[in-house]
């Protein structure tokens, strides 16, 4: 009798101890809807090795790809919001992905919790090193000549890739064959190895590519030139200023995530992005850090609603 009270006592003090541990008691889980090694990927991973150490636990990552990211983002909706599932979404995920699957299993805005913007990502014009065009007025003439002889890399519909380019392909009126990747880290490794011809893609994933000169990089589709990248000229500069998009990386955690354990993710990611070794990483690969208002969940949830609203027009424009 005794030792079962005592037993009884335990445990009940167990459990309030368990409520009251401070968050995050274990490692966290990343989802990264893509292949590792491409611009979603390495932006999640900069992140997460300084937010473990902010949040004294392991952020893992976790690679889910499939569906233009929306297989691992619909893992990431359904996961229990504990805290301890969280991911990296981006503009196609959390933006364009509505408007291109009518039956997609989850809504950016209904089944996430915004967490914070990581990083602006311009987006580039780039092909195999081989492609026959010195800068882009050849680029698009040869495209607009040639496209049902080309292929198109991306990282499968919806995704970053795919929607940009497809903006591209319908500016050029061109038709080249469009072959899928689970992520443009590895459609970039085939764009180096020659077998693709050219893709638009999020500058990270292209940086270290441009300045080793394995493949040929003709416009960045932003307003200004990128400091990581000074002698790209801007499309407007080469002469095709229609073509205007940039994408973007932010943190989100499935609906009903504890506020506490948001606001504390929410502390490390800003905390990771006044980190020198980091800011260092992402500047140089060409990213744009946002400013401190454009961290907040309440500027990723105005701009994730801006978003779907900007893609639902252009997709249903084509
Ligand atoms: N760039 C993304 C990645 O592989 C995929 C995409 O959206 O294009 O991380």
């Amino acid at each position: 009798m005794i030792p079962r009270a005592l037993a009884l006592i335990a445990a009940i003090a167990l459990s309030t101890g368990a409520a009251h541990a401070a968050y995050p008691e274990r490692p966290i889980t990343m989802i990264v809807p893509f292949a590792a090694g491409g611009p979603t990927d390495v932006v999640a991973r900069i992140a997460a090795e300084n937010m473990s150490r902010t949040l004294g636990q392991q952020i893992v990552i976790e690679n889910v790809t499939g569906a233009g990211g929306t297989t691992g983002t619909t893992r990431a909706a359904q996961s229990k919001p504990d805290g301890y599932t969280i991911m990296m979404g981006h503009m196609g995920t959390h933006g364009a992905a509505p408007a291109v699957y009518p039956n997609l299993k989850y809504s950016p805005t209904k089944d996430f919790v915004p967490v914070g913007l990581a990083s602006g990502t311009p987006i580039l014009i780039v092909a195999r090193k081989t492609f026959a065009a010195k800068d882009l007025k050849e680029f698009v003439s040869h495209v607009k000549g040639n496209s049902d002889k080309l292929n198109e890399a991306h990282a499968g519909v919806g995704s970053v890739s795919h929607t940009t380019c497809t903006l591209l392909n319908s500016i050029l009126g061109a038709k080249p064959t469009r072959v899928p990747y689970q992520g443009t880290g590895p459609a970039l490794n085939d764009l180096v190895a020659g077998q693709v011809d050219y893709m638009c893609d999020q500058i990270v994933n292209l940086t270290p590519q441009i300045q080793a000169g394995t493949i040929k990089a003709y416009a960045i589709a932003t307003a200004e030139r990128s400091p990581a990248l000074p002698d790209l000229p801007t499309t407007k500069e080469a002469g095709l200023p229609e073509f205007q998009v940039s994408a973007w990386n932010a943190i989100f955690a499935p609906k009903g995530t504890p506020p506490e354990a948001v606001q504390k993710l929410n502390a490390a990611l800003v905390k990771a992005l006044d980190d020198k070794t980091a800011r260092k990483r992402l500047l140089d690969l060409g990213a744009d850090i946002p400013d401190v208002p454009g961290r907040s969940p309440e500027a990723l949830a105005k701009l994730v609603d801006s978003e779907i609203a900007r893609w639902n027009k252009v997709i249903k424009a084509k």
